[in-house]
């Protein structure tokens, strides 16, 4: 595939899966979110500083370096570039990162609590592990893009990450398994809280990842 093409493929993804994550009603209500998905080498294509109606050809293409490459970013897109590329310098085979306000997930983030993966879902989903919590720090600041980094060392198989007083950042091998994974986060959340009033959730019983893992390759083989 040219150049192109692969930026005409990987744009058309991106925009579908902000349009489900919509759907799914798992945007900040105000529907920010920034959505980018990997090109080559150092570049990536980003949401110009807006979600909501965004066209495939209004992503613009930008350098881990913060360098816009192709397209147009407002000044609010601009500050997040450094968020992105902290976890695909961090992360060699991620391929698309979703930031927005999921509403029970950012109560986790501003609750300081990791998120445990207690539902199939999110177990199913890619997240087999608690999602952690990277300390405050102001949007895209070296504090808050250190802080990501720290955490995507310390827990090398998380897909995710809860940015406390803010979001959530997830991130996946493409942006369609991102935007799902997204959906089951919020869903994990929403249930979480839901159960803590009628006496909380419970963990998986031992072995529940093997068992899904199983049952994935029972149906895929
Ligand atoms: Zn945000």
């Amino acid at each position: 595939m040219s150049d192109r093409d692969i930026r005409k493929e990987r744009a058309d993804q991106l925009v579908e899966a902000a349009e489900k994550l919509f759907a799914a009603g798992v945007m900040s209500h105000s529907g920010h979110a920034n959505l980018s998905a990997r090109l080559d080498g150092e570049r990536i294509l980003l949401t110009p500083g807006f979600v909501r109606g965004l066209r495939p050809e209004q992503l613009a293409t930008v350098g881990f370096d913060g360098q816009v490459l192709e397209g147009e970013l407002q000044s609010v897109s601009a500050e997040i570039i450094a968020m992105h590329s902290a976890v695909y310098k961090a992360r060699p085979h991620v391929g698309a990162i979703i930031h927005t306000h999921s509403p029970s997930a950012t109560a986790f983030a501003v609750a300081h609590r990791p998120l445990p993966c207690r539902t199939e879902p999110m177990l199913r989903f890619g997240q087999a592990e608690d999602v952690p919590v990277v300390p405050w720090g102001p949007r895209g600041s070296d504090v808050s893009v250190r802080g990501i980094a720290d955490v995507l060392q310390q827990r090398p198989t998380t897909a995710a990450v809860l940015l406390a007083n803010h979001g959530l950042l997830v991130f996946g091998p493409d942006s369609a398994a991102t935007a799902h994974l997204v959906v089951a986060i919020e869903e994990s959340a929403e249930a979480e809280i839901a159960a803590a009033a009628i006496g909380g959730a419970v963990d998986f019983p031992p072995g529940a990842q093997e068992a899904v893992r199983a049952s994935i390759a029972r149906v895929t083989s």
